[in-house]
C-alpha cells in the first residue's frame, strides 16, 4: 500500500525543489552558492508591522479564533487601500475575504468555482501553482500563450474557440510572474469584454501589484467598469511587505465568488492569527514610505543586472515591475541545461524557463532577492562562463 491518492502521486514535480536539491549538494561540499531562483524578498517585513504583531500578540482576546472571513480591521484596511490606490470601492463584508497568503486562496478558489471537467485558461509561461490548482480540482487546463513580441499581453486570438467554450475560468497575472511583464488598464478591459462574452470568471493574481518603477503604477482589475459582476483580483503582503512567512493576502471582487470561497475555507481553516491580520492591516493603511524605498533597491539591482546581461550578450527585457528579470537563454541551450550549466560551473542558481511552461523554453528567470554586492559576485562569476553554446 501505498497510501497516495492518485492527486497526488500524479502532480508534476516542483521544479524549484528538484533544483534546491542540488543546491544543497553543492552546499554541502562547501560550494558557495548564489540563489537568484526563490522568488522570496531578502529583505525584512517593516519595523512597524512586527511592532504592531508583538503589541496585538499579548493581548489575550487575540488569541482565540478569528471570525471565518477574517477579522474587520483586516478588510477594512483591504478596502481603504483599494479606495487609496485604484478609487475602487469595496464592501469589506462581501467583498473582501482574508486569506492565509494567497496562494492558498488560488488553490481554493478553483475548487469553489469549477466541477471536475471544467476548464480554466491560464497563462503560458505562468506561475505553476496555478496549474497544479487545476489539477487537484479535477479540471483542465486551456494554456493561453504569452510572447515576447507583443510585450506577454494575451493572445486572444490564438485560443481555440471550443477551448474558450468549455472554459469557466480566465487566469491572468500582471504584473507578471515569471516574465515581469506588466500592461495598462486597455488589457484587463479587452480580458473583462472577452469574460463578459464567454461568461468566463476573470481572476488577476496581483502579488507584484505594489512592486514598480519609473513611475509605473499597475492597475488594478478592480478598476474596469463592471468587474465586480465577472471578476476577482488576489492580492498578498507577501513581496509589498516582506511578509512571505506570515501567509496573509486577500481576494476581493465579485460577491458569490467570494462567498463561494469562505464556504469553502470554513470547512477547511478558520482564518489567519489575530495579530497577523492586525499588523497586516497597519501595512496596507500606511504611506506605502517602505515600498516606496524598497522599490527604488529593487530598481538599483534591476539596472545593474541587466546592463551586465547586456554586456554579455544575454538579452532581457527591461522590466517596469516585480523582482525579476525575464532573459533569453543563450543559443543553443535548453533552459535546464543552461541552468544546470550555471549551476554546476559557476553556483549560481537560475529558474529555468519551463518550469513556467512550455513557452517558457528558451527563457531563464533572475530573482533580484540578493544584496548589490551579491549581485557583482553573480556578475563575476557569469562573465567567467562559456556562452559559446553547445557544439
Ligand atoms: C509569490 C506569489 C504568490 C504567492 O503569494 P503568497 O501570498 O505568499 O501565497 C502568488 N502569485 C504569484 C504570481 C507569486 O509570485
Amino acid at each position: 500500500m501505498s497510501f497516495i491518492s492518485d492527486k497526488v502521486e500524479n502532480l508534476p514535480p516542483y521544479l524549484f525543489s528538484e533544483l534546491q536539491k542540488k543546491k544543497k549538494t553543492l552546499e554541502a561540499k562547501g560550494i558557495d552558492v548564489i540563489d537568484l531562483g526563490i522568488g522570496a524578498p531578502d529583505l525584512p517585513a517593516p519595523n512597524f508591522v512586527y511592532d504592531k504583531l508583538v503589541e496585538e500578540a499579548k493581548k489575550p482576546v487575540n488569541h482565540r479564533y478569528s471570525t471565518y472571513s477574517g477579522s474587520s480591521e483586516f478588510k477594512e484596511a483591504v478596502a481603504s487601500f483599494y479606495k487609496r490606490h485604484y478609487a475602487v470601492d469595496l464592501d469589506p463584508d462581501t467583498e473582501v475575504l482574508t486569506l492565509i497568503g494567497s496562494k492558498e486562496g488560488i488553490a481554493h478558489l478553483i475548487q469553489a468555482v469549477i466541477n471536475p471537467g471544467d476548464a480554466v485558461i491560464l497563462p503560458d509561461p505562468g506561475y505553476p501553482v496555478y496549474q497544479t490548482s487545476v489539477h487537484l480540482a479535477g479540471g483542465k487546463t486551456v494554456l493561453l500563450p504569452l510572447d515576447a513580441y507583443n510585450g506577454y499581453v494575451p493572445q486572444w486570438e490564438k485560443l481555440a474557440n471550443k477551448d474558450v467554450q468549455r472554459a469557466r475560468v480566465l487566469f491572468l497575472n500582471y504584473p507578471s510572474n515569471p516574465t515581469a511583464a506588466t500592461i495598462e488598464l486597455s488589457t484587463f478591459m479587452k480580458a473583462l469584454s472577452l469574460a463578459v462574452e464567454k461568461q468566463l470568471l476573470l481572476v488577476n493574481d496581483a502579488a507584484y501589484d505594489q512592486i514598480t518603477f519609473d513611475g509605473y503604477k499597475a492597475p488594478s482589475v478592480m478598476q474596469v467598469p463592471g468587474a465586480k459582476t465577472q471578476a476577482v483580483e488576489f492580492g498578498s503582503l507577501s513581496k509589498s511587505f516582506n511578509m512571505t512567512g506570515w501567509r496573509i493576502g486577500y481576494v476581493v471582487g465579485n460577491k458569490n465568488v467570494i462567498r463561494a470561497l469562505a464556504t469553502l475555507k470554513s470547512n477547511l481553516d478558520t482564518s489567519q492569527f489575530l495579530p497577523i491580520q492586525k499588523a497586516a492591516a497597519t501595512a496596507l493603511r500606511s504611506d506605502f514610505s517602505t515600498v516606496t524605498a524598497m522599490n527604488k533597491l529593487y530598481k538599483e539591482r534591476m539596472e545593474k543586472m541587466h546592463a551586465a546581461l547586456r554586456e554579455m550578450g544575454i538579452y532581457a527585457e527591461r522590466p517596469r515591475g516585480t523582482i525579476f528579470i525575464w532573459a533569453k537563454v543563450p543559443d543553443g541551450f535548453y533552459s535546464i541545461d543552461f541552468a544546470n550549466k550555471l549551476l554546476d560551473e559557476v553556483g549560481v542558481m537560475v529558474t529555468p524557463g519551463i518550469a513556467f511552461g512550455s513557452l517558457g523554453e528558451g527563457y531563464f528567470r533572475i530573482a533580484l532577492t540578493v544584496t548589490i554586492k551579491r549581485l557583482d559576485d553573480v556578475i563575476y562569476r557569469l562573465k567567467k562562463l562559456d556562452l559559446g553554446g553547445e557544439a
